[in-house]
């Protein structure tokens, strides 16, 4: 393997200029022509949380097709963690795009893969011997997971929680929390499929102060007495949850979990496809709570943007599945890997772990400080570039969907891209690029609180 030299500057890739700048109401009348278009075109299933257009992105800044400069607290769901066309990725994009687009790796080999596999191997946490598999989408590779966990341990039961989210095929809808709009419909669903409550302080009937011991006892409850522990194949976590709301479980929950799995030899299966590659300020959130998890799921940031996913495991459940058992046609691409180098080079290189925890630091004083004494304000939560606020009923923890609905719209008029989540759709989530400067970092925080300052 020959050492490239790390070239991060931006001649090559033009980055947008990092301003805030509209030119038309939002969304503009191009990226409404479009919009109205598309519609005749794709399915209603396909849904938009903002209907614009976008041609160009770098940075923190989206430019749609009007020209007005978008703050993207979004980064396409936790994808662009290192910038849409991090330059890295651009150049070992390009050169391998030139070289060869595909194999299928089950049919001839490339070193990508192999790179892909040593970076994922070497960086999840855990000091055991450990193997991956790579796949396209972060559901086939959850669904990949719960096979090798199955296989590993000739169990059948699969054990997930309340506000989880896994995916959208038969096996991850059915592994998902929220019936509408993930799985109204759409059964019947894949049986073995189990569900115990999540460590969720915030919502914790008897208060946070129960909710580890509480929430563990009713895992074990579920594990041991209604399944059976030596039924249960695997227990699949996201460390913070993503869709369901960027819920932040108490440290001792999670270790409770890694805990009662160990005990019973039910393999830890940890989502990391939307906390994972350095969203958290750590490079996985599992870290955070010190636990070591027997399979990490990547995808979302692993290849900036390109479809990559990672099955990442202890080597004695990895190898337990058959030659030929495990891939896909695409999985693994080579041109996904190009990519994912791109984006471990440019994380190395521009500190982007220090750099998620800077973001924190720098956003969540300015959040909290507009939070206080605001009554639609129930909580701010999240670690790193994943924060978010959830939207109570004043005087209440009513959800307050129709208030979260209203600072999103509020943002959106004014050019800062925010998402919804919660399984109540009360929460608006931050997950900025990390590349994001702090002038346009605070430039998005001021509209947005400003947003819920006027509810
Ligand atoms: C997005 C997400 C998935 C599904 O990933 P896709 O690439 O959309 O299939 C799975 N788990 C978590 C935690 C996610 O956030």
């Amino acid at each position: 393997m020959t050492a490239e030299p790390a070239t991060l500057s931006y001649t090559d890739v033009e980055l947008p200029e990092q301003v805030r700048r509209l030119h038309t109401a939002i969304p503009g009348p191009a990226s409404l022509a479009r919009h109205a278009h598309r519609q005749s075109v794709l399915s209603t299933g396909l849904g938009t949380t903002l209907p614009v257009f976008v041609e160009r992105a770098g940075g923190g800044i989206l430019v749609d097709v009007d020209g007005n400069q978008l703050i993207d607290f979004a980064s396409g769901i936790a994808v662009t963690t290192v910038g849409s066309s991090a330059p890295a990725v651009v150049r070992r994009v390009r050169e391998q795009v030139a070289k060869v687009t595909h194999t299928c790796f089950l049919v001839t080999e490339y070193d990508g893969y192999v790179e892909v596999g040593e970076k994922l191997n070497a960086l999840t946490p855990g000091t055991h011997a450990k193997k991956s598999a790579l796949f396209s989408t972060g559901a086939e590779a959850v669904e990949n997971a719960v096979k090798i966990a199955r296989v590993a341990t000739h169990r059948p039961a699969i054990v997930t929680f309340g506000h989880a989210y896994h995916g959208r095929t038969l096996l991850t809808m059915t592994m998902t929390a929220k019936n509408a709009p993930y799985k109204d419909g759409f059964g019947p669903f894949a049986p073995e499929v189990y569900r115990a409550p999540l460590a969720y302080p915030f919502r914790w009937p008897t208060g946070p102060e129960h909710c580890a011991i509480e929430a563990l006892n009713a895992l074990e409850d579920l594990v041991v007495k209604q399944i059976g522990a030596h039924n249960t194949a695997a227990i699949v976590i996201e460390p913070i949850q993503g869709e369901g709301g960027f819920i932040v479980p108490p440290a001792a929950y999670l270790q409770g979990v890694a805990t009662l799995a160990r005990e019973h030899g039910i393999v830890l299966i940890a989502d990391e496809v939307q906390t994972g590659i350095a969203r958290t300020g750590a490079m996985f959130a599992s870290e955070h709570d010190g636990i070591v998890p027997d399979i990490i799921v990547t995808a979302k940031g692993l290849a900036g943007g390109l479809p990559l996913a990672g099955v990442t495991g202890r080597a004695e459940l990895m190898d337990a599945v058959p030659a030929g058992g495990l891939g896909g046609t695409f999985a693994g691409n080579p041109v996904a890997c190009a990519a994912a180098m791109g984006v471990f080079e440019t994380i190395d290189e521009l500190d982007l772990v220090s750099r998620a925890r800077q973001i924190e630091a720098l956003a969540r004083p300015a959040l909290e400080e507009a939070a206080d004494g605001n009554p639609w304000v129930g909580e701010i939560r999240g670690r790193g570039a994943m924060l978010a606020v959830e939207f109570v009923v004043p005087g209440s923890k009513n959800p307050a969907p129709e208030a979260a609905a209203a600072v999103m719209a509020a943002c959106h008029r004014q050019g800062v891209v925010t998402l919804q989540c919660g399984t109540y759709g009360n929460v608006i989530r931050l997950l900025p690029p990390l590349v994001m400067p702090d002038d346009l970092l605070h430039d998005g925080l001021a509209v947005l609180t400003s947003a819920w300052k006027g509810l």
